[in-house]
């Protein structure tokens, strides 16, 4: 058997569509268009490649999109006021922090100070606690998580009732993906184990799973006797494990591998994602629904 594949750049293109005409229903309807700020401390080259795609993608769906880089040695005190002057300012719905931050920064401090309503990135601790509670509490679930339940969803896979395995418990996507499928509602509704680095026996727990979500950050993790024939298998590592010279440009670019081993794996698998081109183009189109999202509950509609 050869498995479906679920494809991050098909989804985000469906997803993106459906933005931007809401985008031009507002735009005619109420005369505003979603706002989103991106602040980027510092010349990181990941960081930088990363937030010229998310304003490309801003761009395009016709949102204000608000660039402010700054340099290295802004103070803390000076991002503080930068963020307080975002969280004032009507015409912005959505604040980024681009991370990571440089060392004389203080990270938590910082992402706590961005207003919970205007935080996209779902990252402050109110937000974490809405999405704990599930259901309408719900305002912007973490993008890479809120894109793999799109993946499932668009795909067909059915989640009431299925055993749901996720490998790795980070903040950003084991925790909250985990704590999404387990909430009753359409795209859930799922029986979820947490598997992780104290775990015994990691692949008696992968082998019961209808659903397996691999967010550990090691290439080939997962076996592929490790996969229940049919699963649906979610892999979200992305690990550089080389280089090669691209033949679009003919510059050096990263050998990208998943955490599972996906040619044996599409053999056994219902479905699974590539690496790259799956949960990749996930992360910022979530990024993009939020924002809307943020303005629309402004707007009460
Ligand atoms: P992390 O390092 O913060 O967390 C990894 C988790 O995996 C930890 O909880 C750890 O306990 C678990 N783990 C690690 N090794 C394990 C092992 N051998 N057995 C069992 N569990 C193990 O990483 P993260 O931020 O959650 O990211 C995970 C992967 O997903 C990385 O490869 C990262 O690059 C990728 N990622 C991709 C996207 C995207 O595509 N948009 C977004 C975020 C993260």
């Amino acid at each position: 058997m050869t498995a479906k594949l679920i494809l991050g750049t098909e989804i985000r293109e469906q997803i993106l569509a459906e933005v931007a005409d809401e985008v031009k229903q507002i735009k005619a309807n109420h005369g505003v268009v979603p706002g989103l700020v991106t602040i980027l401390v510092g010349e990181n080259p990941a960081s930088i490649s990363y937030v010229t795609l998310k304003i490309e993608t801003a761009h395009r769906l016709g949102f204000k999109e608000v660039q402010d880089s700054q340099k290295v040695d802004i103070t803390e005190a000076q991002l503080l006021g930068l963020i307080d002057k975002y969280n004032k300012d009507d015409s912005i719905h959505g604040i980024l922090v681009q991370l990571p931050l440089p060392k004389h920064i203080d990270e938590k401090k910082v992402l706590n100070a961005i207003d919970p309503d205007k935080d996209v990135d779902g990252f402050h601790p109110v937000n974490v606690g809405r999405l704990m509670i599930g259901g309408s509490e719900v305002k912007f679930p973490p993008c890479t998580p809120a894109g793999i339940q799109e993946m499932i969803v668009r795909s067909g896979v059915e989640t009431k009732g299925a055993e749901v395995v996720v490998v790795g418990r980070s903040n950003i996507v084991g925790k909250p993906i985990a704590n999404m499928m387990l909430q009753k509602g359409k795209g859930a509704n799922s029986t979820v184990t947490i598997v992780h680095t104290a775990t015994k026996n990691l692949d008696f727990h992968c082998k019961r799973a209808d659903i397996l979500i691999v967010a550990a950050g090691v290439p080939g993790l997962v076996k592929p006797e490790w996969i229940k024939p049919g699963a649906c298998v979610i892999d979200v590592g992305v690990n550089r494990v080389g280089e090669k010279v691209s033949e679009k440009t003919g510059k050096k670019i990263a050998i990208l591998r998943g955490d599972v081993d996906f040619d044996a794996a599409k053999e056994i698998a219902g479905s699974i994602t590539p690496v790259p081109g799956g949960v990749g183009p996930m992360t910022i189109t979530m990024l993009m629904k939020n924002t809307l999202n943020s303005l629309k509950f402004k707007l009460g509609i």
